[in-house]
Order: structure tokens, then C-alpha cells, then sequence
């Protein structure tokens, strides 16, 4: 009898380590933290954080930027 529990407690263990092993790596990911933008220069889409945006349009670098503007 003690056996099984030895070897119940082995597969908890196990469990355990690849639940946190899994956990771990994985980004919490929340699609609703970031509204995404497109570049009007280029069309690629961006994060609204990591782009630039001048009188209502959004750009994915200050070179789209200046050469939507010429
Ligand atoms: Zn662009």
C-alpha cells in the first residue's frame, strides 16, 4: 500500500513539474490589451504602442511617416 502512494506522490510531482514547466514560456497572451493599427504607408500592421501616428494616421516608422507626407 505504501508503494502506491509513493508512486502517487511521483505522478503529483511529475504533474506538478509540467504544469509549471508548461506555464512558464507561455506569455499570458491578451489580444484586447493592444489595439492593432495599419501602417498607411506600407499596410503592415502594427501594435498602436510601437507605432506612430500623425493627424489620425498611423505609421509603423518615422520613414513611412515622412514619406507619406511628401
Ligand atoms: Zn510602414
Amino acid at each position: 500500500m505504501s508503494r502506491l502512494i509513493f508512486l502517487f506522490a511521483i505522478a503529483a510531482l511529475i504533474y506538478l513539474l509540467v504544469k509549471s514547466y508548461r506555464k512558464s514560456p507561455v506569455k499570458p497572451v491578451d489580444k484586447n490589451a493592444e489595439d492593432m493599427v495599419q501602417c498607411a504607408q506600407c499596410g503592415v500592421h502594427l501594435p498602436v504602442g510601437e507605432s506612430l501616428t500623425v493627424s489620425g494616421q498611423s505609421f509603423c516608422c518615422a520613414s513611412h511617416r515622412d514619406l507619406f507626407q511628401k
